[in-house]
C-alpha cells in the first residue's frame, strides 16, 4: 500500500500520517520527490485493509493506492525517477551507459593490474574481479580470498576505478566492504536471504544478479529484502537464464532490460560475460543490451585469457575489449545516450 500525500501536506500532516501507519504495527518508508510525497507501507497485508480508510479520512492525503505486485519499495509505482547509485565518483542509473570490466578471478598481481590498467584505456569506468569465486565444482579455483581483495584495492590505488567484488556469504561481507566499494551478490546467492538483509545493514553500493532460474518478480523480491533494512543503493544485473539449448552458457534475457526498467526504479546491468560463455558470443550480446536500453554492462577481461583460472573460454582479450568500447559508444549514442567517462583528474 502506498499513500500518496497532497502536494499541499504540511510537514505536520505527513508526521501524523506516518505516526498512524507505525501505531498499527507497519513500517513507514518515505520517498522524496520534487513534486509530491508518497509514504510506502510495509508489513502484514491483514492489518492494512483496515488502516486504509483511515489514512484515506487524513487531511494531507491526496490517495491510497494498493499495491499489485508484492515489491513495494523497489517498484516505480513507489518511485517514479530512477535510482542513481554512486559508487565513488560513478552514477550508475543516470543517462550515462556505464561499463564495468575486469577478470573473472584476481588471479595475481601482475594480472590484475594489467587488467585494471587495459581496461581503464579502453573507457571502463569500474573495475570488477572475484576474489570469493563461486564454482560449480570444488575442485575449481575457489578466489584468493583476502589475497585477492588487498590486490583489487592496490589497482583501484594505482588507475583510480572503483571496485565491484562478490561476497558469497554474510559472513564475508564486513572483509569485502573494508576493500571493496560496491558488494556484488552472484546469481547463486540471488535468494540467500540473510546475506541479503546483511548488505542491506551494511547501506553499502550493492550488484545484485537475477538467479539462473529467477522470474523478474522473484529478482525484485530480493531486491526489496535490501530496501527493505534501509539500503537503496541497488543495482539489478541481468546474466542470462538457464534453458533448454546449450549454444551459449545461459540464455541472455534481453526484454528483462525494458521490463525491469518498466516495473522498478532501480538501475539494470546487463552481464552478456556470464551468458555468452564463448569470447565471441560477448560482443554481439553487449551491443544488444545497450540497444534494449541497459543502464551499463559488467564484462569480463583478461590480460591472457588461455591462463585464466577460471572462465576463460568467455573472458575477452584488452584488444577486443577496447573495439567493444568503440562499438558500444555508438550504439549509445543512437539511443540518446552517451558512455560515463571518469570525471578529470582521475588518476
Ligand atoms: C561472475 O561475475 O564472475 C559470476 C560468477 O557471475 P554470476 O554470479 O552471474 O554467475
Ligand atoms: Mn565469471
Amino acid at each position: 500500500m502506498i499513500v500518496v500525500l497532497h502536494p499541499s501536506c504540511t510537514p505536520e500532516q505527513q508526521e501524523a500520517v506516518v505516526r498512524r501507519i507505525r501505531e498499527a504495527g507497519l513500517g513507514a518508508h518515505l520517498s522524496q520527490g520534487v513534486m509530491r510525497t508518497v509514504v510506502g507501507v510495509i508489513g502484514d497485508d491483514r492489518t492494512k485493509e483496515q488502516l486504509r480508510t483511515m489514512l484515506e479520512a487524513m487531511d494531507g492525503v491526496e490517495r491510497v493506492v494498493k499495491v499489485l505486485q508484492p515489491y513495494k519499495l523497489v517498484s516505480r509505482e513507489f518511485q517514479p525517477q530512477t535510482t542513481a547509485v554512486q559508487v565513488g565518483p560513478v552514477r550508475i542509473g543516470g543517462p550515462e551507459v556505464v561499463v564495468i570490466a575486469g577478470p573473472c578471478s584476481v588471479e595475481s598481481r601482475e594480472q590484475i593490474l594489467q587488467a585494471a590498467r587495459a581496461v581503464k584505456a579502453a573507457g571502463a569506468v569500474m573495475l570488477r574481479g572475484g576474489a570469493f569465486k563461486p564454482r560449480t565444482s570444488p575442485y575449481s579455483f575457489q578466489g584468493l580470498e583476502e589475497e585477492g581483495l588487498r590486490l583489487l584495492a592496490e589497482a583501484r590505488a594505482e588507475v583510480g576505478l572503483p571496485v565491484v567484488t562478490e561476497a558469497m556469504d554474510a559472513r564475508q561481507l564486513e572483509l569485502v566492504l573494508r576493500y571493496a566499494d560496491m558488494v556484488q551478490i552472484g546469481a547463486r546467492n540471488m535468494q540467500n536471504y540473510t546475506l541479503l538483509r546483511e548488505v542491506g545493514r551494511a547501506r553499502c553500493p550493492v550488484l545484485l544478479k537475477r538467479g539462473p532460474a529467477a522470474t523478474l518478480e522473484e529478482t525484485l523480491l530480493a531486491a526489496e529484502y535490501v530496501l527493505a533494512e534501509g539500503n537503496p543503493s541497488v543495482v539489478l544485473c541481468e546474466r542470462g537464464l538457464r534453458s533448454f539449448d546449450n549454444h551459449t552458457r545461459f540464455l541472455l534475457d534481453v526484454g528483462a532490460v525494458p521490463v525491469l526498467q518498466r516495473l522498478s526504479h532501480l538501475p539494470v546491468l546487463v552481464d552478456p560475460s556470464q551468458a555468452a560463455g564463448k569470447r565471441q558470443w560477448v560482443p554481439p550480446l553487449a551491443r544488444a543490451a545497450v540497444a534494449a536500453g541497459a543502464d551499463g554492462l559488467l564484462v569480463e577481461v583478461h590480460p591472457d585469457p588461455e591462463r585464466a583460472l577460471s572462465d576463460g573460454p568467455q573472458q575477452l582479450r584488452p584488444q577486443e575489449f577496447a573495439d567493444l568500447v568503440r562499438q558500444l559508444r555508438a550504439i549509445a549514442e543512437a539511443v540518446g545516450r552517451t558512455l560515463a567517462a571518469l570525471p578529470v583528474g582521475t588518476p
